[in-house]
């Protein structure tokens, strides 16, 4: 490894103690741009890593709200603004308990280099609160939405930072954060994405993640000479992501076999589709967060408790739940199963020493900084609809989401060429997303 690219591995390990998310994705990054820096010394005498590797600002901010036992409840909110280069900063706001600087760092680095994949003008940020929506009652959740937007509302803006919906964080607390928004400060614009659609939002957003994921896998199956026609695909979560995931699954022809929650995962070997698919978002919005009643409601499904999906035999791997789902062990398990296709949907669903296992096993990987980016692509076509006052066609956008995840596989299969000589998706997102960004740096001079 460079001096270079290792010393600031280390400078960010020691300026952010314990933060193993973050020092994680910093890592997985910064090691497959080493021969960027062979190529232009100048990144370097510019401490281009040393200034990404810093958030622009980051903001801690308590979050007191009434429960509805008229107890006093507070929370950490946060938001971390990592880079500005080239637009202003995008990304969602996670509410979740494990919340804290290292997970909220982790996703708004990562969310630097997706944005810029997309090829629209969005820099990096994401934030969020140690807060659990579940088993929360609706007054609840409002309550802390308003109270989390009363210190945020001052920090954010259409053309500054527009934040987003991420793990805990749906249509109901945007509408929410976006209520209190525009009551503190009289102004109705596109300061958050993902509103419904009355109100600003863009036709198209909430399935956009999951179909964006498989046009990417697609294009990916495609450059090996084949597709998910006609595939087994086992994915893990049953949100958002998986949801749409499934859907355009369904549409290509593939066959679903398992989704999963924090409870263990489903196997339904007769697929997942259809009113399965629908039973997704009432599994979600029932507020338990468990999987299991699925089995109860679809016969010739059944239920394994406690266990990853990854055991089930399947042509294509789709992890779309949350960050490290998949461990040495799991990659292990997908290699002894003979697949030789793997596409992260949820944000770094794996760990580097899976990833390598998986690559050095000949299993085609697809990053999820590439891969996902359709969900927050699609949220920069909205702050467009917002800001020229207009409203998109669903066909519009769905076609412009295949053209972007069509050219953010390209992008990373060219750049994975040009750098390494061959098809490597991982090390290709990594360098396409960062040459924007550092672009954008130099010409904008030491800031
Ligand atoms: N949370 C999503 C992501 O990880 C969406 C962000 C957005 O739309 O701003 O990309």
């Amino acid at each position: 490894m460079s001096n270079y690219v290792k010393d600031c591995i280390a400078l960010c390990e020691k300026k952010n103690p314990g933060e193993v998310e973050f020092h994680q994705t910093v890592e997985e990054v910064l090691t497959s741009l080493e021969p960027v820096f062979d190529k232009h010394p100048e990144y370097e005498e510019a401490a281009i890593l040393e200034r990404l590797t810093e958030p622009e600002r980051g903001i801690t901010f308590r979050v007191t709200w009434v429960d509805d036992n008229g107890k006093i409840q507070v929370n950490k909110g946060y938001r971390y603004q990592f880079s500005s280069a080239i637009g202003p900063y995008k990304g969602g706001l996670r509410f979740a308990p494990s919340v804290y600087p290292g997970i909220i760092k982790f996703l708004g680095f990562e969310q630097c280099f997706k944005n810029s994949l997309t090829g629209l003008p969005i820099g990096g940020g994401k934030g969020g609160a140690d807060f659990d929506p579940n088993g929360k009652s609706d007054a609840e959740i409002m309550r802390f939405c308003q109270a989390f937007m009363d210190e945020l509302y001052r920090h954010i803006g259409p053309s500054t930072d527009v934040p987003a919906g991420d793990l805990g964080v749906g249509a109901r607390e945007i509408g929410y954060l976006f209520g209190e928004y525009k009551k503190i400060t009289n102004r109705f614009e596109g300061v958050l994405t993902g509103k419904g659609l009355t109100w600003g939002g863009l036709n198209g957003r909430t399935e956009a993640t999951g179909y964006g994921i498989v046009f990417f896998a697609n294009a990916m199956l495609e450059a090996n000479g084949t597709s998910v026609k006609g595939m087994t695909v086992s994915i893990s979560g049953f949100g958002n992501v998986a949801w749409g995931t499934a859907m355009k699954l369904n549409e290509l022809g593939a066959k679903l076999v398992t989704i999963s929650g924090p409870d263990g995962y489903i196997y339904d070997e007769n697929g997942i589709s259809g009113e399965k698919v629908d039973f997704m978002l009432q599994l979600r919005n029932s507020g338990k967060n468990i999987c299991a009643p699925y089995a109860d409601k679809f016969p010739g499904s059944k239920f394994v408790a406690g266990k990853k999906p990854w055991e089930v035999k399947a042509d294509l791997y789709i992890p779309c739940a949350t960050q490290n789902e998949v461990l040495i062990e799991d990659a292990k398990t997908i290699v002894a199963n003979g697949c030789k296709f793997y596409c992260e949907g949820s944000n770094m669903s794996s760990s580097n020493e899976a990833i390598a296992y998986l690559q050095d096993n000949g299993v085609c990987v697809g990053p999820s900084k590439a891969a996902n980016a359709g969900g927050v692509a699609c949220s920069c076509i909205e702050m467009g609809q917002n800001a020229g006052k207009t409203v998109f066609k669903p066909e519009d956008v769905y076609k412009q989401l295949y053209d972007i995840m069509i050219g953010i596989h390209d992008a990373c299969a060219a750049a994975s060429k040009e750098y390494f000589g061959k098809y490597d998706l991982v090390k290709g997102a990594n360098i396409a997303g960062f040459l924007k960004i550092a672009e954008a740096m130099m010409a904008q001079g030491i800031c």
